[in-house]
Order: structure tokens, then sequence, then C-alpha cells
């Protein structure tokens, strides 16, 4: 008689896009999957990413692509090639949700949400017979090389799920620390470091600045300043962003936390707003020649040049409370508008998380070179990439290399 073949068993820990596409791919191989997550429920970051309308990835040509990952794109650049924007589309397309290319040409669901596409997406991990095990923290492992969870005491389902299960392989994907209420607090860091992992200092990437407001400009809280451009050094972005109570933030902000992380290690930094960036200064100096007539000068300003009270505000925030006088050096503030930063906002605040587990410490198949058969995919991994479909993107890509290299690994082990 004919024995039936053991499956073999894959442990992801880390339920968020990383760690469920890890489980889709390892189920439709055949193994059997358990997916653990220290959250009542999984997925919340990628819901929480769905309010603002879920970004999954962008349509721009793959040079200009790949360029956004900066330093980062050395690791990364065959995981994109492998798995590129195309590819996530066809997935959430595969998965009902059909997709649209914005303005900006960044990709959406049409949805504009999260949770279709989440709904659909754990319904076809369980018919692939994916379980699930929540409210269970991993700690590391024990002597014997067993991963170790602390059960939240209302953990009621999926008791017996754990216990004297012996993975063959285990991928972990516990996300950055940024945003810990939604489950991903980087504490994964200690029992990694303990094992001899190297890591590389969480920093807050795609973070809001901290800029001291005078009185008037708090009035402004909460204002959108819309098609700007904005500098640090030489580095120049544009979109759009929001004052806050603190300072500002917004996607054309974001892009510059590389700038602003060297700039503040170093000292000070500054950022400059250009509030007319399709306007050359002197098309603005004609604009502004205008007479005045009885208007007072902020309304005179407003109408003349095209901004916002908000953005008036700003430029006299840069100049120490008044407008400059005289149409040219008017021109000037409103085209360079500088502003002193004092830091960035805290990693509970930020879109996402720079460093993690650092490169060195895996092999192109994102398995820990301290710990065989064990894979790393996501957020956690030293990588940092702005806003813009970026960071789904490289997780899933991390995930997908890093599940297919859990595959070749097995079936490696099994021919020798
Ligand atoms: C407000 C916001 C908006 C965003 N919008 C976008 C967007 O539009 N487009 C885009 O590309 N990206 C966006 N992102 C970023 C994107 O959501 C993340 O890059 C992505 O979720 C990372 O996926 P991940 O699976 O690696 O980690 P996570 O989604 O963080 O998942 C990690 C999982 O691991 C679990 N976990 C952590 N530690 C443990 C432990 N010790 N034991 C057990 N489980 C543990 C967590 O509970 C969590 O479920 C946004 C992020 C935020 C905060």
């Amino acid at each position: 008689m004919t024995q039936k073949p053991v499956r073999k068993i894959a442990l992801i820990i880390g339920g968020g896009p990383a760690g469920l596409f890890a489980a889709e791919t390892l189920a439709v191989a055949g193994l059997r999957v358990v997916v653990v997550d220290r959250m009542p429920s999984l997925g919340r970051k990628f819901l929480m990413a769905g309010r603002g309308g879920l970004n999954l990835t962008h349509s721009e040509t793959v040079e200009r692509f790949k360029s956004r990952y900066g330093e980062s794109l050395t690791a990364l650049d065959q995981h994109l090639d492998i798995y590129p924007a195309q590819r996530v589309i066809d997935w959430a397309e595969g998965l009902g949700q059909s997709t649209f290319v914005g303005s900006s040409g960044r990709v959406f669901p049409k949805a504009m949400k999260a949770s279709p596409l989440l709904r659909a997406w754990l319904a076809r991990l369980t018919t692939l017979g994916v379980t699930f095990a929540l409210r269970r923290r991993w700690l590391g492992w024990d002597i014997t090389g067993q991963p170790l969870f602390a059960t939240h005491h209302n953990a009621t389902t999926n008791q017996d799920l754990l216990s004297g299960l012996r993975p063959d392989v285990t991928i972990l994907a516990l996300g950055g620390a940024s945003w810990p209420r939604l489950g991903s607090d980087g504490q994964w860091a200690t029992p990694l470091a303990a094992a001899g992992v190297t890591l590389t200092p969480f920093t807050p990437s795609n973070v809001g600045v901290v800029i001291p407001w005078s009185e008037p400009l708090l009035k402004h809280a909460g204002e959108p300043l819309k098609r700007i451009a904005v500098s640090v050094g030489d580095k120049r972005t544009r979109g759009e962003a929001m004052i806050t109570k603190h300072g500002l933030e917004g996607g054309a902000i974001y892009a510059l936390s590389p700038q602003l992380r060297d700039a503040l290690a170093s000292g000070e930094a500054e950022l400059t707003i250009d509030f007319r960036p399709d306007l050359s200064e002197e098309i603005l100096v004609g604009h502004l020649s205008k007479p005045r007539g009885k208007q007072s000068m902020s309304n005179h300003v407003r109408k003349a040049a095209g901004i916002t009270p908000a953005a008036i505000a700003l430029v006299r925030e840069s100049r120490e409370g008044a407008l400059p006088n005289g149409p040219r050096a008017l021109a000037f503030a409103i085209k360079n508008a500088t502003l002193k930063v004092t830091s960035l906002e805290g990693l509970d605040r930020a879109i996402s998380t720079a460093g993690g587990v650092a490169f060195s410490a895996v092999d192109g198949a994102m398995m820990l070179k301290a710990r065989p058969g064990v894979f790393v995919a996501g957020e956690m991994l030293d990588w940092d990439a702005p806003t813009g479909g970026y960071l789904l993107q490289a997780t899933f890509a991390t995930a997908n290399a890093a599940a297919h290299g859990a595959l070749r690994w097995l079936a490696n082990a099994e021919n020798t």
C-alpha cells in the first residue's frame, strides 16, 4: 500500500498583506498553512490604508517606478522585476476588485477602500484551507527552536491550533513599527536581535514634520495646500500637503522624508514651498503688479497670485509675520517660503518605517542567514519608499520572493 505524502506545514507569523500573500502562495503550492497574528483581526493596517483610497501601485514607466526606491532598489530590484505593478493589478482584479489609474498615475481599486478586497482575499484563503490563530503574540523561539507565543486572555478560537505545531518552514511578516495600535509595533526586534539577526534601527518614514507655528498660523490647522512644490536641498517634490497643529503632513512632505532625516541628523532642516510652481517668477511679478486699489494687502495677493489664505499665512510665517513690499519681493516670497523644521513626527504617526531586518541578514530568497528555514517579508525588512503605491508594491514583491524562496528551500531539503 502506498503511503499518502505528509503535507508540509508553513507557519506565517503576521497577517498583514505580506503574510496573507505568502500564505496564499504556499497554500496554492499544497502546504498546510497556519497564519498567526497578535491582533483580534487580520490586515488592520491594510484596512487603514484603504481609508485613503488604497493606493495599490503606480502606473508610471518601470524606470521611474524603480527610481522611487532610492538606495533600497539594489535589494528590491530583482523582486520588483519578478512581481511588477501589473501583477498587483491582476491580483486585485482576480479578487473581483477592478482598478483604475488616477490623474496622478496612482492605481486604486474602484471601490476606493480595502475592505471588499480583504474580505474576498480571506474567503479565498479559507477555501484554500489556510487556518488562522489570532490574538497570539510571537515572542521568539524556545531552546528547542520551536516558536513561542503569548496568548491574549480573550483568545477563544483555535485554542489548540498552535500546540505541538512543528512548522517545516516559517515566514515572518510582522510589519514595521509605525501606527502600533494597528498591530505592527516592532517588538519582534528583540527576539530577532537575540537570534543574531542584524537589524537597522527603526525610523519614521512618510511622516509629517514638526514646525512650531505662531498663533496666527495655528488658525489654519486642517487646511490643505494643493498643487505646491516643496524642496529640501536639491530635492524638489510636487503634490499636496496639509497644515496640522504640529507642522505639515501629506504626500509632498512625505516624499522628502529621507532628505529631512539627513538634514536633521546634521543639525537643522529647512523646507521651501513654492505656492505657484507652474508660474515663472516673472509672470507672477506681472500678476502682482496689477493695481491694488482699496483691497487689503492679503486680498490683493490672494487674488493676483491665485493662492489661498493658508498659503498667504505661510508666506507671512516664513517672513516673521509680514508680507514683503513690492511685486518682485512678493513673487519671490510666494515661490520661496522657507520654514524651519525642528523634527519629524514620531513613529506612531508615520505611514511607514525605515529600518528593520537588514538585507545583509537575509539571502537572495529572504531567508534569515542566522535561522535557516525562516523567511522574512514585507515592511519588517529594511527598505524605504515614498507613498504612491510603492509601499504595498514592495510588500507584495518581497512576500512573493519569501514564499517562493520557502518552496525552493523545502524542495532542496527533500532532495538532500
Ligand atoms: C495610514 C496609512 C495609510 C497607508 N496607505 C497606503 C497606501 O495607500 N498605499 C501603500 O502602498 N501603502 C500604504 N500604507 C502602508 C502599507 O499599509 C504597509 O506598507 C503594509 O501594510 C505593510 O504590510 P506588512 O504585511 O509588511 O505589515 P503590516 O500590514 O503591518 O502587518 C503586520 C502584521 O503582523 C502582526 N504582528 C506584528 N507583531 C506581531 C507579533 N509579535 N506576533 C504576532 N503578530 C504580529 C500585526 O498585528 C500585523 O497584522 C499605509 C499605511 C498607513 C499607516
